[in-house]
């Protein structure tokens, strides 16, 4: 991956490449790449997955062709680490998906703190995780109820 190091999109289009990697190594449709924990960490492609309620189904892959190295050795070290301190945890029968990639945009759109508008377009009010405000069901749903508190307060002006 490659990436302009000033881009202020920087940060998407890295989200976005893992994407790729994971919807081209499930073989596209929206299977995901799968590997077992222990084949995870001992880069062995699986040759048999356990089942998985992940609807479209999963595909058993290399995820070192789908993750950044520095992520890949990271969860490598940080699952052999967890199996030492807790028994039972660092098993097979344990399946690794890709990729959870979802979470707080990297790009905040700007607004204003005590109007929740955008400082320079009136009646514009970023929220959510898109607009980089939250990260999770609960915080998109809290910011969603704040701005809809402010939105309220301008029409019943
Ligand atoms: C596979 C997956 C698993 C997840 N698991 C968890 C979890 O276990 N726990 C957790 O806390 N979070 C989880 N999340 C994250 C969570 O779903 C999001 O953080 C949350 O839904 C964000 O809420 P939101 O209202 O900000 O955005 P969204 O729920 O994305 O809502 C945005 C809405 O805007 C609509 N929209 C987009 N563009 C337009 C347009 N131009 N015009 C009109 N409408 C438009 C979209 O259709 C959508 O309905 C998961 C996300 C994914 C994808």
């Amino acid at each position: 991956m490659k990436y302009e190091e000033n881009d202020p999109l920087l940060l998407m289009h890295f989200q976005e490449a893992i994407e790729q990697r994971a919807y081209a190594a499930g073989g596209g449709e929206f299977v995901a790449p799968a590997q077992r924990m222990a084949d995870f960490c001992s880069n062995t492609i699986s040759s048999s997955l356990p089942s998985c309620s992940y609807l479209p189904g999963i595909a058993s892959s290399q995820m070192s062709d789908v993750l950044p190295k520095f992520i890949h050795t990271t969860l490598q070290e940080g699952l052999r680490s967890f199996g030492k301190k807790m028994h039972g945890y660092y098993i097979n029968e344990a399946v690794i998906l890709a990729a959870e990639s979802r979470t707080s945009s990297p790009v905040r759109i700007p607004r204003d703190s005590e109007t929740l508008q955008h400082p320079q377009i009136k009646n514009l009010y970023p929220c959510g995780e898109g607009a980089g405000y939250a990260g999770g069901i609960v915080s998109a749903a809290m910011d969603g109820e704040r701005v809809a508190g402010s939105v309220g307060l301008v029409l019943s002006k």
